[in-house]
């Protein structure tokens, strides 16, 4: 029996990893080398990402590209919510990936998008060229290769859990009336 999931399991983790569907969502500067990255000199199509959605409802990759501010921060927690599961983040450039230059002195900048929503690759740099955008999915897709949903649900968890430790943005500062992956603003 095992066998039988392991092999079904194979197959549809192929199926994802090749066919990453990244939502349109970019900030700032980094959103100029994620859109070069769709351009005939890097060709994303290679790795079956070609295609972005103008909707979340259609997504399954959050490629975080830019800065998230603290007035955002609940329109990038709704999007992520509004994607289908199984879903993907890349945090691109230093900017998501921890406050980048901001993250001394700012008022306003969140410091890493992780004190929202989970994320799998990090992709520093300010900013990530293309290629190493590239780099991330290549990353992204060999580790959707191995996973099983049991894999999937401990990872949410165990950022929930973190969120919940580091009292994260999330529960604390964002005011959204909403429940989160099954924590409340009120947890
Ligand atoms: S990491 Fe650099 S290039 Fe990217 S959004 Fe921040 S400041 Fe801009």
């Amino acid at each position: 029996m095992n066998v039988i999931v392991s092999a079904i399991d194979y197959f549809i983790n192929w199926g994802r990893s090749n066919s990453l569907w990244p939502l349109t969502f970019a900030t700032s500067c980094c959103g100029i080398e994620m859109m070069q990255t769709s351009a005939s000199n890097f060709d994303i199509a290679r790795f079956g990402s070609e295609v972005f959605r103008a909707t979340p409802r259609q997504a399954d990759l959050l490629i975080c590209a830019g800065t998230i501010t603290h007035k955002m921060a609940p329109a990038l927690l709704k999007l992520y919510m509004q994607i289908a599961e199984p879903k993907y983040v890349i945090a691109m450039g230093a900017c998501a990936c921890g406050g980048g230059m901001f993250a001394d002195d700012s008022y306003s900048v969140v410091r890493g998008i992780d004190k929202i929503i989970p994320v799998d690759i990090y992709l520093p740099m300010c900013p990530p060229k293309p290629e190493a955008l590239l780099d991330a999915i290549i990353k992204l897709q060999k580790g959707i290769r191995k996973e099983t949903l049991l894999d999937r649900e401990k990872f949410v968890e165990a950022h929930i859990s973190k969120l919940k430790e580091e009292k994260g943005l999330l529960v604390e500062d964002l005011g959204l009336n909403v429940t989160y992956m099954g924590v409340s603003k009120d947890d």
